[in-house]
């Protein structure tokens, strides 16, 4: 049998309410795993202690007949996702000590489905990186090979998922944070059409382009943590109504678009031939392979570190070390900034902060943000039309398979990594990793993802194709 920490949510459930597990058992075969490979690995940054009347709630719940199929299910929570009382400290020293006044909005709904929150998990610094080598608590490693990184920003939360240190996972997307990583460890990973999962109680990076995301070990796992967390929030204004974009159930044969012209360059050679053997099988099976062109896809990584610098330098300007957060004391106000700033943020944070107030501040404002606003209005009218003859468009999720730690301290070259998921934050449009299979290095096989955008709000053919890979 399956051991309890390596089942999926469905199979959890089932076993949930054959009897063959309790709760209890579950909760102890994930927290002793996690406390057992955690310290090799760092994918949580703490392990909760059981909260036995939770536990007791969601089995006598089951017993009942209950059918939310998240109850009592362990998860891991991204650092910078607010569960009262915990700790949220987004892996930096400036909130290290914070602890969440309140629950997330997807916290709560996830706790009235009756899960469990086995930890919070370790990230890039204010989930800004694709690796989760900038966490001020050190990095997380890859199971498949632990001198190589798991992506990032949600590097923790993929690591908990794939090593089953939980069942799945919560991790938010600003450019590819969910999808990366999902991609670097072989597991699923969603970043939802802006404004169908709330923020609210997500720390906030770039407020336009965040989604918070589920990471998961099957696509039916990532549609029911999807379905569970979703919805409008009176706490989030940015939150749509359930089919803003009527939306229609996926055809049985999907039209799956492929930009060729955008893999000439740059792409691992060996990423690209598992993403057209992936395409050969999806045409085999029925669906249509369909070239799509999207000229200005080229130009949507600039527009991206342009536009979320800038609001990064927003949103993290109330960590002033006044307010709340690292408070250090120089002999003047303006001291007392610099020095908690300095001391409370790492280095790429801060490349990031100055980068955003550079192109936010009078005479370049013009020249770079809202140059880079108009290119994202195009970007979004580009993929609409694309859209008229296709039902997702395919990608490799990243252009090469997880790199070893230290192999991308130029910050241009581990931006590059973010070349094919950033474009679905800037357009708002859904996307999901899917594990397509492994390319060997140094005689390891390493886990590679295909990666595929639909209209907004088409979550469901997602998951249609998700399930034909
Ligand atoms: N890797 C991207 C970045 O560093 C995306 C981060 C994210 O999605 N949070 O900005």
């Amino acid at each position: 049998m399956t051991k309890p920490n390596e089942m999926t949510i469905v199979e959890a459930a089932r076993a949930l309410r054959a009897r063959e597990l309790t709760v209890r058992e579950l909760w102890n075969a994930c927290a002793e795993t996690a406390h057992a490979k955690n310290p090799e690995l760092n994918a949580y940054l703490e392990i909760f202690d059981a909260d036995e009347s939770a536990i007791d709630t969601a089995q006598k719940r089951i017993n009942a007949g209950d059918e939310s199929l998240l109850c009592g299910i362990p998860l891991a929570i991204k650092d910078n996702i607010l569960i009262e009382g915990k700790i949220a400290s987004a892996a930096s020293k400036m909130l290290e000590n914070y602890k969440a006044t309140y629950d997330a909005t997807v916290i709560k709904k996830l706790k009235d489905a009756g899960a469990l929150f086995l930890g919070r998990t370790n990230m890039d610094e204010f989930a800004m990186g694709s690796s989760t080598e900038h966490s001020a608590f050190g990095p997380t490693k890859n199971p498949h090979d632990t001198s190589r990184v798991p992506g990032g920003s949600s590097g923790g939360s993929a690591v908990a998922v794939v090593a089953n240190l939980c069942i799945a996972a919560l991790g938010s997307d600003t450019g590819g944070s969910v999808r990366q990583p999902a991609a670097h460890t072989g597991i699923v990973g969603l970043k939802p059409t802006y404004g169908a999962v709330s923020r609210s109680g997500l720390i906030a990076m770039g407020s336009s382009l965040d989604q918070i995301g589920p990471l998961a070990k099957s696509v039916e796992d990532t549609r029911i943590l999807y379905e569970t967390i979703r919805g409008i929030d009176p706490l989030d204004s940015t939150t749509i109504p359930e089919n803003l974009y009527g939306v229609l159930a996926p055809p049985k044969r999907l039209r799956v678009g492929v930009p060729r012209h955008l893999f000439t360059e740059g792409v691992d050679k060996d990423v690209l031939a598992t993403f057209n053997t992936t395409l050969e099988k999806l045409a085999g099976a029925g669906h249509t392979l369909v070239d799509v062109e999207l000229p200005m896809s080229s130009h949507a990584l600039a527009a991206y570190y342009v536009i979320m610098p800038a609001e990064v330098s927003t949103n993290l300007a109330r960590l002033d070390g006044i307010r709340y957060g690292l408070g250090v004391r120089g002999d003047t106000l303006l001291e007392d900034y610099i020095q908690s700033r300095t001391e409370g943020f790492g280095e790429e944070t801060r490349r990031r902060i100055l980068l955003g107030t550079f192109v936010l501040s009078s005479g370049y404002i013009d020249a770079y943000y809202k140059k880079a606003d108009a290119a994202r209005a195009v970007l979004r009218q580009e993929y609409t039309d694309a859209f008229k003859k296709a039902d997702v468009i395919a990608f490799p999720t990243t252009p090469s398979p997880a790199f070893k730690f230290g192999e991308k301290s130029d910050p241009l070259t581990m931006y590059l990594e973010d070349i094919f998921t950033v474009t679905a934050n800037l357009t708002g449009m859904p996307a999901i990793s899917i594990p397509m299979g492994f390319v060997e290095r140094e005689g390891k096989k390493l886990p590679v993802g295909i990666h595929f955008t639909a209209p907004h709000q088409s979550e469901n053919s997602l998951f249609a194709v998700g399930e034909a890979v």
